[in-house]
């Protein structure tokens, strides 16, 4: 294991391997995101961003990475392909469906095992009416401020600009 600085990541860097069988990835064009895939294994590494180009919506971590999912975060015993910090491995639950992932804490980068982005992407979309319900609700706040046009506080504190 090299130990580099720690520092800015370059997520140019294609000559990545397999952090569980040390192959060499191969670089897929998927959707416009490149992806890294282990021809070994089929796991795949995501650079932060490149689910959601890649995958859609509910492989991004907006959908998925949220308290009512998220179980227990342990140490996994690989090294992030891209910048080699340690990785996390953490539980996602919904229902039935679970699936561990490995997460970079450091580049952001993810991990995911053969067949694990399809149970990422269900348990995204099985949030997706939770989400919805949340963007309804702070919409709702959103409009409710836009009706307000008179600000007591405002006003007093504009007045106040002018007491000397
Ligand atoms: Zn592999
Ligand atoms: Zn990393």
């Amino acid at each position: 294991m090299s130990k580099g600085a720690v520092g800015k990541v370059d997520t140019t860097r294609r000559d990545l391997d397999c952090p569980r069988d040390h192959t060499r990835l191969t670089e897929r064009m998927v959707e416009g995101a490149f992806l890294d895939e282990c021809p070994e294994c089929r796991g795949r590494f995501f650079d932060h961003g490149e689910m959601y180009a890649a995958l859609g919506i509910h492989a991004d971590p907006s959908y998925w990475d949220r308290p009512e999912v998220t179980g227990s975060i342990e140490d996994a015993p690989i090294h992030c392909p891209r910048c080699d910090a340690h990785m996390s491995l953490v539980t996602l639950a919904q229902d039935a469906d679970r699936v561990e992932i490995d997460r970079c804490g450091h580049c952001k980068g993810i991990w995911l095992d053969h067949g694990e982005a399809e149970m990422v992407m269900k348990i995204g979309k099985s949030m997706e009416p939770v989400i919805a319900k949340e963007r309804a609700a702070a919409q709702k706040e959103l409009d409710a401020m836009g009706e307000v046009d008179f600000n007591p506080s405002l006003l007093a504190q504009f007045l106040a600009l002018f007491k000397k």
